[in-house]
């Protein structure tokens, strides 16, 4: 079986799995030779497909664990790189599997980067749980659609920063690689994508005293992206809206300010002084 069962129909792609084909090989290969990685780097590439990115990253990267859900795909994987000694299948969902112990098992002693042209519908869940979990990872470079990209990319304190930016930002440096037109893919979704790639930061960015806190904020304060950040924080958590306004002034920043214009810095900052005040108050 070869990738052309898929273009001719006999394999029907599954827009429920988030199936649409790299078909541009320049595309695939433009993401394998990202700056900076050594061949004897481990890779976990998600979601394998019909195997346009995985055999550019078999003829480069030491060792390549594939995780693909769609168990369609896996005699036609299991047979094309039956050849290649450093190709590992895993027929299984991303969110589900334990990636350390994969990791371990094998990968274990290597730089880890992660790729993958990712299923549109998971991508904020793939990312975070990557990030959150703290694997051994390196890095990940991602083809994910373009507005997503621009989410997890944006400068803190515009307008486009969410929740997703400043998590990211708080675990890794975030930087789009490229574009990539829809006709680079079959059957040709609606949107435009980008390449994303993190590289996971040794220390995390900030230090919150407490790091659920933080995230608890950050997510109740994006929440609700009309209101002020006072209020909505207030509304969500719980918190008198006063207590909230008062850390604001404290740290010399507008009572009105909205979710979006708040750094990562300023979170962590508000979640430390919220945190004390619990602790005096208890
Ligand atoms: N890598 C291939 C390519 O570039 O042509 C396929 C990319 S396609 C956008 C997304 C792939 O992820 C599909 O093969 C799909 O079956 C797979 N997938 C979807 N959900 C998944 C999940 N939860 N775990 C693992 N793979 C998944």
């Amino acid at each position: 079986m070869s990738e052309s069962f898929v273009y001719n129909n006999k394999i029907k792609p599954n827009k429920k799995l988030g199936q649409n084909f790299l078909i541009d090989k320049t595309v695939a290969e433009r993401m394998v030779d990202t700056e900076g990685l050594k061949e004897d780097t481990g890779v976990i590439e998600i979601g394998p497909g019909t195997g346009k990115l995985t055999e550019k990253l078999l003829k480069k990267y030491s060792k390549v664990v594939c995780i693909e859900i769609d168990k369609r795909f896996i005699p036609m994987l299991s047979d094309r790189f039956s050849k290649f000694s450093n190709f590992i299948l895993i027929n299984s969902d991303i969110l589900k599997v334990d990636l350390h112990e994969i990791i371990e098992k094998h990968l274990a002693g290597k730089n880890v980067a992660v790729f993958g042209n990712l299923p549109y519908y998971i991508t904020s869940p793939i990312i975070m749980n990557l990030l959150e979990n703290e694997y051994p990872i390196d890095c990940i470079v991602a083809m994910m659609q373009k507005e997503a990209a621009e989410r997890f990319a944006a400068e803190e304190g515009s307008r486009n920063s969410g929740a997703v930016t400043l998590a990211a930002r708080y675990y890794s440096d975030v930087n789009i690689l490229f574009e990539v037109g829809a006709e680079s893919f079959y059957p040709k979704p609606k949107v435009d994508s980008s390449v994303v790639r993190f590289d996971i930061l040794k220390t995390k960015r900030v230090a919150p005293s407490n790091e659920k806190k933080m995230f608890e904020i950050i997510k109740a304060a994006f929440s609700q992206r009309r209101k002020t950040s006072a209020n909505a924080i207030s509304s969500v958590i719980g918190i008198d809206k006063s207590r909230i306004e008062e850390i604001l002034k404290t740290l010399g920043l507008d009572t009105k300010i909205r979710a979006e214009r708040l750094r990562l810095a300023d979170y962590c900052k508000i979640s430390n002084l919220l945190d004390k005040k619990e602790e005096i108050s208890n």
